[in-house]
């Protein structure tokens, strides 16, 4: 089950709708669950909650079976700056990107729409825009094999696709 599958699924058990934001919230913050462990959640979710459940339940949910844990640890990361366009040295990029809805498609689509350094100033003082959202990963460079970044951090890919559907 994906997290847009959930989302549905959701929808139609409690018989109402998630604005684009809330969906655009899950999306960036459900990664950190594994797709086999979702339907789970949903049958969980329909135990303890008796309304369209936000975004904090769904995490104490997955806390409660140990769903969630080891890739949610931050470690102390040190870092050099480099040249490096992507990361500027610290191994982790911060990438911003916007969901919208593909009548054509009938589908969730999200787009790339900025990147940026992690720590950077601008990362640090971006303000999303409503159905916009967040994504760390390890840099593609010599910095992205850091020990002290957590490994649950997928890595930057090399041919990304700027406009994709959401699972
Ligand atoms: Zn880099």
């Amino acid at each position: 089950m994906t997290v847009i599958e959930l989302l549905d699924k959701f929808e139609e058990y409690f018989g109402k709708e998630y604005t684009d934001a809330q969906r655009a919230a899950f999306v960036a913050k459900l990664t950190i669950f594994d797709e086999r462990d979702l339907p789970r959640v949903y049958s969980e979710i329909l135990e303890v909650s008796k309304r369209l459940p936000f975004i904090a339940e769904v995490f104490a949910v997955g806390r409660a079976w140990g769903l969630i844990g080891a890739a949610a640890e931050e470690r102390v990361h040190h870092w050099e700056p480099t040249t490096c366009k992507l990361c500027a040295g610290e191994g982790r990029v911060w990438s911003v990107w916007g969901l919208s809805f593909d009548d054509a498609r009938g589908r969730w689509m999200e787009r790339l729409e900025h990147v940026m350094p992690y720590s950077s100033a601008e990362a640090r003082n971006y303000h999303f825009l409503d159905g916009e959202y967040g994504r760390v990963a390890r840099c593609r460079c010599e910095a992205g094999d850091a020990p002290t970044l957590p490994h649950g951090v997928p890595r930057w890919p090399e041919n990304l696709e700027p406009v994709r559907l959401v699972r």
